[in-house]
C-alpha cells in the first residue's frame, strides 16, 4: 500500500478545516465544518469528528501516512492538549487522544497555528529557500513560527515564535495575555483600528471600522489612519529586530489580513526596521508579505506532519 499523503486539520476559532495533502502541498481531498467556538468541548470534538469521518471516508484516505494538525493556541504539543483562547470550552482538551481515538495508530503531530503557518511559508510560500525565518500572522491576533537551521523549530509545546506576545512597551496597555505593551495590543486589525478611532477617524457611509478600512483611509491620505499603521509598523519592526537580533533570522514574512494592506503596512514597517535593526548581522534583514493563501494552515500542519516522518527526532508529540 502506497502511505504517500498526509491528512491535516486546522482548527480555528470560526472553522475546522481537513484535507488529504500530498508530497508537494497539493490538497486532494477536504471537508470542512464551522467551530461551535461558543459550545461545549464536546460539541466542539463532534465537529473535529465529522470533518475526520468524512477525510477517512475518501477512498485516499488508506494512502495517510501521518495526520498533522495545526491548532489556534495556546496548544501544549508535549502533553498533546490545546486550549484556545477563542474556544472557551476547550481548556488543556486532550486532542490529541481524542483524534487517536478516531485515526488508530496513524502518528499524529500537534503544532500551533503560528507554526503551521511557518512550516507552510516555508515549504512552498515566501520562505522557501531561507534557512532561518520568522514568519507572522497579524490578523485579529497577532502570531508566528520560527524556522531555524533549515528546520521548523516550534519548541517543547509547539509554541514558540510567538512574536505577538513580545513586548515592545514596558509602560504600554495591558495586554490580555497579563503583559504590557505587547506587539499584538499595538499591531493587531483590532487595535490599529481603536487607534485610528481614537485619534478621531471615522468610518465611510458603510460604517466598516475593520483595519482593512483604515488601511483603505490610509492609502487615501487620510493622516490619522496613516498614524495608526505607521504605529504599527514600528511595533511589529521593534519585535522582528529582536527575534533577529537573538537568533539570526534573515528573513521576516507577514501574512493575515493586516499583511494584506500591502504598502501603508510595508513602507513603515521597512523604515522603522533600519531604525531597530541596526547591528551588522542583521542589517540585511528582509520583510516580505506572506505568499500562502487561506490554505496555510493546513497545507503547514501537513509539512509538520511529513517533516516528523522524515525525521522523527525532529519535533513533537
Ligand atoms: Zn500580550
Amino acid at each position: 500500500m502506497q502511505t504517500d499523503l498526509v491528512a491535516a486539520l486546522d482548527i480555528g476559532g470560526t472553522k475546522i478545516a481537513g484535507a488529504l495533502v500530498d508530497g508537494h502541498g497539493r490538497i486532494l481531498a477536504r471537508a470542512q465544518r464551522p467551530t461551535p467556538a461558543q459550545e461545549d468541548g464536546e460539541s466542539v470534538m463532534r465537529a473535529v469528528e465529522e470533518v475526520l469521518g468524512e477525510l477517512a471516508a475518501s477512498p485516499l484516505w488508506t494512502r495517510a501516512c501521518a495526520l498533522g494538525i495545526g491548532s489556534a493556541g495556546p496548544v501544549d504539543a508535549s502533553a498533546g492538549t490545546v486550549s484556545p483562547v477563542n474556544v472557551p470550552g476547550w481548556r488543556d482538551f486532550p486532542l490529541v487522544e481524542r483524534v487517536r481515538a478516531v485515526t488508530g495508530d496513524l502518528p499524529v503531530e500537534l503544532i500551533g497555528d503560528g507554526v503551521a503557518i511557518t512550516a507552510a511559508e516555508h515549504w512552498q510560500g515566501a520562505a522557501r529557500g531561507h534557512d532561518n525565518a520568522l514568519c507572522m500572522v497579524v490578523s485579529t491576533g497577532v502570531g508566528g513560527g520560527l524556522v531555524l537551521d533549515g528546520r521548523l523549530h516550534p519548541g517543547p509545546t509547539g509554541n514558540a515564535g510567538h512574536i505577538g506576545h513580545i513586548s515592545v512597551d514596558l509602560d504600554g496597555d495591558p495586554c490580555p495575555c497579563g503583559a504590557r505593551g505587547c506587539v499584538e495590543r499595538i499591531a493587531s486589525g483590532p487595535n490599529i483600528a481603536r487607534r485610528a478611532l481614537d485619534g478621531g477617524w471615522r468610518p465611510g457611509p458603510d460604517g466598516d471600522a475593520s483595519a482593512a478600512a483604515v488601511a483603505a483611509a490610509a492609502r487615501a491620505g487620510d493622516p490619522v489612519a496613516v498614524a495608526s499603521f505607521e504605529r504599527a509598523a514600528r511595533a511589529l519592526a521593534a519585535g522582528i529586530a529582536a527575534t533577529a537580533t537573538l537568533v539570526e533570522i534573515d528573513i521576516a514574512v507577514v501574512g493575515g489580513g493586516v499583511g494584506k494592506a500591502g504598502d501603508v503596512l510595508f513602507a513603515p514597517l521597512r523604515r522603522a526596521l533600519a531604525e531597530y535593526a541596526t547591528l551588522s548581522f542583521v542589517r540585511g534583514l528582509t520583510v516580505v508579505p506572506a505568499r500562502m493563501g487561506t490554505d496555510a494552515g493546513l497545507v503547514g500542519a501537513a509539512a509538520a506532519a511529513l517533516a516528523r516522518r522524515a525525521d522523527p527526532t525532529a519535533a513533537g508529540v
